[in-house]
C-alpha cells in the first residue's frame, strides 16, 4: 500500500548530556521515511534549500524513498537547535528557523495523488491542510505535532484534525492541546476534535493508544544506552505506519502490532545522533527486537 508523508527535511543542532551535534541530517519527514523505509515504499513531501547537501538526498534515494516530491528552492534549509537535560524524555527548543518553509506552496506530483495512507508529519498545520486538499481518496490519514504549531497555529490545527483518523502526539502536547491535565480525559477531548484513534508517545514510559473504547499500553524499550532522542516520535510514526501500510490492515490487533514496530524503530533510533543508528538497519535486527518486546511483556494468565 502506497505510503506519503509530508513534513520537514533539514538541519538539527542537538545538546544532549553526551554529547553535541551540530548542523545534522533531521527533519521530521527525514526520520519518518527512513524507519518506514524497512516496511514499505514511501512517498515524500518536503523543501531544502540551496546549502542542503547532495549527500543527504542520495541517503534518502538510496533508502528507496521517492523523493521526486522533495523541492529545491533559493534560501536556506529548515534548521532546529534543541537540548535534552539528564531525564531526557522532552525536548527543550533553542531555536527555530523554517526559511524555505515559510514560503513553500507543496505540489503532490500527479502519481502521488491516490496514496493510501498520509502521513502529515509535525510541520505548519497550513501545508498539512495544503497536502490533504490534493490527495484523491486517502484511506488512511494520520498525523503529528507539537508544541510550536499547537501555540502558534492552533486554529489551523483543528481543522487538519477534523480530517485525520490517527493523531500520534506527545502527552505533554496532548494536554496542551486539549486544554486538560488527564490524560484520559485529554484522550476523550481530542477524538472529538477528529482523530477517532490517538497514539500517546511517552518517551521511555512507551506508548498509550486510545482506539474507540479499547486502550493499548506499550513499554519502551529498556536500553542500556540512549544517547539522543531527536527524532523518536518520528521513527516511531515511521514503523507504526510503515507496517500498517505493508500488512493493508488496520484492524485493532494490527494496530497493536504497529506499536510494537514504531518502539522498535524508536529505540533504535535513539541509540546514536541524526540517523546514524537507522539508516542501516538489517530487518533481521528489526525482528529480533519485536521478539524481544513479546518477551518483555508476556506474562501467564491466573
Ligand atoms: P521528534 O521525533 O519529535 O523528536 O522530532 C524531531 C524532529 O522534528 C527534528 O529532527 C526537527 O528537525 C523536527 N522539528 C522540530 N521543530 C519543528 C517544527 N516546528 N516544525 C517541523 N519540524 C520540526
Amino acid at each position: 500500500m502506497s505510503l506519503l508523508v509530508v513534513g520537514s527535511v533539514g538541519f538539527d543542532t542537538v545538546e544532549t548530556p553526551f554529547g553535541t551535534a551540530e548542523e545534522v541530517l533531521g527533519g521530521s519527514a527525514t526520520y519518518f521515511s527512513t524507519a518506514a523505509s524497512y516496511f514499505t515504499e514511501v512517498r515524500l513531501i518536503a523543501v531544502v534549500g540551496e546549502d542542503f547537501p547532495e549527500d543527504h538526498v542520495n541517503l534518502l534515494s538510496s533508502r528507496n524513498i521517492d523523493i521526486r516530491g522533495l523541492a529545491r528552492a533559493k534560501g536556506k534549509t529548515f534548521r532546529w537547535k534543541g537540548r535534552y537535560g539528564y531525564e531526557l524524555n522532552e525536548a527543550h527548543t533553542l531555536e527555530t528557523q523554517l526559511n524555505v518553509f515559510e514560503s513553500f506552496d507543496p505540489i503532490v506530483p500527479e502519481d502521488y495523488r491516490d496514496s493510501k495512507i498520509v502521513f502529515l508529519a509535525n510541520i505548519d498545520p497550513e501545508l498539512q491542510i495544503k497536502v490533504l486538499r490534493q490527495m484523491k481518496n486517502p484511506e488512511l490519514i494520520a498525523c503529528d505535532t507539537m508544541n510550536y504549531w499547537i501555540e502558534g497555529k492552533y486554529d489551523a490545527l483543528k481543522m487538519v484534525l477534523k480530517e485525520v483518523n490517527i493523531l500520534l502526539i506527545n502527552d505533554g502536547e496532548a494536554r496542551e492541546l486539549a486544554r486538560e491535565p488527564n490524560l484520559v480525559k485529554a484522550a476523550q477531548k481530542i477524538s472529538s476534535f477528529g482523530p477517532k484513534t490517538l497514539i500517546i508517545k511517552r518517551g521511555e514510559y512507551g506508548a498509550l493508544m486510545f482506539n474507540g473504547n479499547s486502550m493499548f499500553l506499550a513499554p519502551a524499550y529498556p536500553l542500556e544506552t540512549v544517547f539522543d532522542p531527536t527524532g523518536a516520535g518520528d521513527s516511531f510514526a515511521g514503523g507504526f505506519l510503515g507496517y500498517l501500510s505493508n500488512t493493508n490492515n488496520f484492524s485493532e490487533s494490527s494496530m497493536r502490532q504497529a506499536i510494537i514496530f514504531g518502539s522498535v524503530m524508536a529505540s533504535y533510533n535513539v541509540e546514536d545522533f541524526s540517523l546514524n543508528r537507522i539508516r542501516g538497519l538489517e530487518y533481521r535486527e528489526i525482528e529480533e527486537r519485536f521478539t524481544e518486546f513479546k518477551r518483555l511483556t508476556f506474562f501467564e494468565d491466573l
